[in-house]
């Protein structure tokens, strides 16, 4: 058995290991130089949509699947009709526009932020009248860790925001006071079996994860969300690992967006849950038996953005994961996953490494 993997990032990577402990090969395409996944695999060098590479990976492979959604969904399609392939394209393509992903929201009755269309300075005029302030200005395509934001607080903001931008297609987003943000993450086979993980409790700082704690201990949090991952996984025919993101607000929740693959928030799972969500993703389009999604006490996992401490090297607690990608500004290099019998120890755990990390940052 073979899978071809578009993409060969970290979470290439982390679905690479994953698969060697199943016994299967990968083999990537990724247009970078030493990419963190040619550790676990052969890369062929090239653009993501470059069609030769992506009839190679299809008569050379038993299913194909990517690692990051803006994978163009044209290129998805010319190789599907040779190779399954996983997630399904439409799941993408509702994945890679804001628009389509919140009418998706709509139509499958999962609560959500309001939101307008902004085609102009005039439209934000008038989202900010419907929807009122803050409001999120966000570009519908190619927008990721809080990229293509704007924040408008007051009037005055509308023409920054026009001028940072104007030019893409965008739309307004009512601005969520949230309590807390989680993700659901769920994972449906071929068959069509479904396995949900416990919720995680995410922390983003200017739209980047940096922390996230499972379990959640809100169990009618739990059930609502799992029971939104099904609907989408059920509507889109879907095959693989999904990721939900959702708002907690008074008790309840409200979607944010959701990713057509492994997920940064799921990364606690190699260590804190029975299977991984790279096993599970693996496990899905390979149409085996999905695993068991039951949490192994306490798991945290703390992101490491654009340097890895020496300190954080010899930490006592936790297991370090280091993509072996060049240190910038911004960059996810890597993360450390802690595990605990209980919240609070859990909870103590991340705030010291958390701590560390940023004190040496
Ligand atoms: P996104 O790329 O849309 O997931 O946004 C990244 C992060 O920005 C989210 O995880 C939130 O922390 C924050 N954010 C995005 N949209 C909103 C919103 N409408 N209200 C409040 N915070 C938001």
């Amino acid at each position: 058995m073979r899978i071809g993997i578009i993409g060969a990032g970290q979470l290439g990577q982390m679905l690479g290991y994953a698969a060697r402990n199943l016994g299967v090969n990968c083999r990537f395409v990724d247009p970078s130089d030493a990419p963190p996944a040619a550790d676990v695999g052969e890369v062929i060098q090239r653009p993501f949509d470059d069609a030769s590479a992506l009839a190679e990976l299809a008569s050379t492979c038993d299913v194909v699947t990517y690692e990051f959604e803006n994978v163009p969904v044209a290129a998805l399609r010319r190789i599907e009709g040779k190779v399954p392939v996983y997630p399904p394209a439409a799941a993408l393509r509702h994945a890679q526009d804001r628009l389509d992903e919140k009418r998706l929201f709509d139509q499958l009755d999962i609560p959500l932020p309001g939101y307008r269309t902004i085609d102009s300075r005039e439209d934000i005029a008038t989202a900010i009248d419907q929807l009122g302030l803050p409001l999120v200005i966000k570009t519908r395509r190619l927008g990721y860790d809080g990229k293509g934001q704007f924040i408008i607080r007051e009037r005055d903001d509308v023409d920054s925001a026009w001028k940072s931008l104007g030019g893409n297609s965008l739309i307004a987003e009512q601005w969520v006071n949230f309590d807390y943000e989680v993700s659901a993450i769920g994972a449906r086979n071929v068959a069509g079996d479904i396995v949900i993980y416990p919720l995680s409790r995410n922390v983003h700082e200017d739209g980047i994860l940096r922390t996230s704690r499972s379990p959640v201990d809100a169990p009618h949090l739990a059930d609502r969300a799992e029971t939104y991952v099904r609907r989408l996984l059920g509507h889109l025919d879907y095959v693989g690992v999904l990721a939900l993101e959702l708002f907690v607000c008074d008790n309840d929740l409200m979607a944010n967006e959701f990713a057509p693959r492994v997920h940064n928030s799921g990364h606690w799972t190699i260590e804190g849950a029975a299977t991984s969500q790279f096993e599970n993703h693996l496990r899905a389009i390979m149409n085996k038996p999905l695993g068991s999604t039951a949490s192994l006490g306490h798991a945290g996992m703390i992101n490491l953005i654009g340097d890895i401490p020496d300190a954080v090297r010899s930490l006592e607690q936790g297991v370090l994961h280091d993509y072996g990608k060049a240190a910038r500004p911004g960059r996810k290099l890597g993360h450390i996953t802690v595990t605990a019998e209980t919240a609070a120890g859990c909870d103590a755990l991340v705030d010291i490494i958390s701590r560390s990390v940023n004190q040496s940052a």
